[in-house]
């Protein structure tokens, strides 16, 4: 362990494969019904409210660049989604997410411009009181360019995605699940 779990305040979250379920690649979650929760990922994000440190979404979706959903269909899913937490006791922060396709921007992951953008907001944020937890090789390297703490989600075997041995290497720590990780790390 390369970071004090005590001087973590805020736990930036990839959604997909870290809070519900990854879709099968190429297909993307633009639906309340096709967001399915990993096992205990709402009593994990309850855990960190309770931890009293924020919790802040940054997820791709460039499938609204592909015309595939709307910015409106992201946060339509999104209210839906904190709905859900809120009957759990849960909350996210924040969410930020990048609409645009590869290449033409830079936030989407592993660029920095959503980390950028919640470090606007959060003034009291900064690397150094940051963890990033998320299941693909672009998360933990946006957090590494950015000096951020970062666990990797390794996941069902059956849907490693390429990089998961390179972003194993290269992350802080690596934990099965969103609930192992907050159980081991954050608690
Ligand atoms: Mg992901
Ligand atoms: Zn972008």
């Amino acid at each position: 362990m390369t970071f004090s779990s005590s001087g973590i305040r805020y736990v930036f979250l990839d959604r997909d494969g870290v809070i519900n379920r990854k879709p099968p690649e190429g297909a993307y979650i633009s639906q309340w019904s096709d967001f399915h929760f990993l096992p205990g990922a709402e009593s994990a994000l309850a855990a960190l409210n309770r931890s009293n440190r924020r919790v802040i979404v940054v997820s791709n979706q460039r499938g609204i660049a592909l015309g595939y959903y709307t910015a409106a269909d992201v946060q339509g899913l999104h209210a839906r989604l904190q709905d859900h937490l809120g009957a759990h006791s849960a909350r996210i922060d924040a969410f930020y997410y990048c609409p645009h396709d590869k290449e033409q921007c830079g936030c989407r992951k592993p660029g920095p411009g959503l980390f950028l953008q919640a470090f606007r907001d959060f003034k009291e944020a900064s690397p150094a009181s940051s963890v990033m937890i998320g299941d693909s090789l672009s998360d933990i390297e946006a957090a590494r360019r950015l000096g951020i703490h970062s666990i990797f989600i390794q996941g069902d075997p059956e849907t490693r995605k390429p990089g998961a041995d390179a972003a194993a290497a290269l992350a802080d720590a690596v934990s099965g699940s969103l609930l192992q990780a907050v159980e081991e790390y954050l608690s």
